[in-house]
């Protein structure tokens, strides 16, 4: 049995597992998934000692939510829930005040419980830094103080903008994705010292470069480039030439940063949750991880631009 450590976030006094489950496969993000086996996944988790779920209206179109609900259901206080607002589909955003107010009441009703744990906007590179800051953090709040929220993050993927935030207004958490794993390690150059200081609390989540860290590779939208793309391909080759499970190892790694509190990793069944888990007691081979760096060496600060022009990165 592996046992699942468990780390403060920022200054919630939240105990969140050190492996988060992402609920993005359960609406279908990574390909078809039943029900059954979502329900399953979760169950698995949760047995092990996995708290932490996050989810969103956006995944599946409110699908993964519904999910996540019922396969929940009478097992709600085990977990530690967090949903999103402000991301909708593809090309659909709302950060308004009034939008973010009834975001917060249709995934209470499709999660199935009175309270979220946690509440981020999602993705804010996809609108102006100052409606952010200005309205929506503080309808945010205010569904904090009427208990309906107990804390409160942002999302995204351009660092300098999360951290920017982070600086000029009050969250409790920021979730960052795709910028701390064995292919890229710009988080602690952004964003990292900025929450540090201020006792934020830090998520990571694509531990497996949206899948592209494993042997099935990535979805056809992973966004990564093709250069980025050749090196997790050839990251997993020498992982198994090691005889070693290129998930676990990828995960493994993320789990060791000093200050993130959990890792979100994207599970789409019990098979998954189960073979994730052995990452809690699986070191890594210190020879393989050097030769892990030096194929990543050159991508480890490559990403991809997102959202407005203003916001990016790139
Ligand atoms: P990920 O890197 O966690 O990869 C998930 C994919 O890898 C899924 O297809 C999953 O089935 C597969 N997988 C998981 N464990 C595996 C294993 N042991 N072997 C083989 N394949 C395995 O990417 P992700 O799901 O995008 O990220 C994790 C979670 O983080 C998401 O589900 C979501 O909850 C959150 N997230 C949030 C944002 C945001 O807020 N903007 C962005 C990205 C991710």
């Amino acid at each position: 049995m592996h046992e699942v450590d468990y780390c403060t976030l920022g200054n919630t006094g939240l105990q969140v597992s050190k492996i988060g489950f992402g609920a993005s496969p359960l609406g279908n993000e990574f390909g078809p998934l039943e029900m059954r086996e979502a329900a399953c996944a979760v169950r698995t988790a949760l047995d092990a000692g996995i708290n932490l779920f996050d989810v969103s209206p956006y995944y599946g179109r409110t699908l993964a939510e519904e999910r996540l609900g019922v396969a929940l259901e009478g097992r709600r206080d085990q977990a530690i829930l967090a949903t999103k607002c402000g991301r909708y589909d593809k090309r659909a955003f709302d950060f308004s005040p009034r939008r973010v107010r009834s975001s917060v009441e249709e995934s209470l009703a499709r999660l199935r419980t009175d309270r979220l744990d946690l509440l981020a906007a999602h993705d804010i590179e996809f609108t102006q830094c100052d409606q952010i800051i200005n309205e929506t953090i503080p309808a945010m709040r205010e569904l904090q103080r009427e208990g309906k929220v107990r804390f409160l993050g942002i999302s995204g993927l351009p660092l300098r903008m999360l951290a920017d935030v982070a600086q000029r207004a009050a969250v409790d958490y920021v979730l960052s994705y795709c910028h701390y794993n064995l292919l890229i390690q710009d988080l602690d150059r952004w964003l990292t010292p900025t929450l540090e200081t201020k006792g934020i609390g830090l998520i990571n989540a694509s531990p497996l470069h949206m899948r592209l860290l494993t042997d099935q590779g990535p979805p056809e939208w992973n966004p990564a480039p093709e250069k980025v793309r050749r090196a997790g391909a050839e990251i997993v080759a020498l992982c198994r030439r090691y005889g070693a499970d290129p998930a676990i190892v990828a995960l493994r790694f993320c789990l060791d940063h000093p200050y993130v509190s959990s890792t979100l990793v994207g599970m789409s069944g019990a098979l998954e949750v189960e073979n994730n888990l052995k990452a809690l007691n699986t070191p890594i081979d210190p020879d393989l991880l050097e030769k892990i760096s030096q194929i990543a060496a050159p991508v480890s600060e490559v990403t991809w631009a997102s959202g407005l022009a203003e916001n990016s990165d790139v």
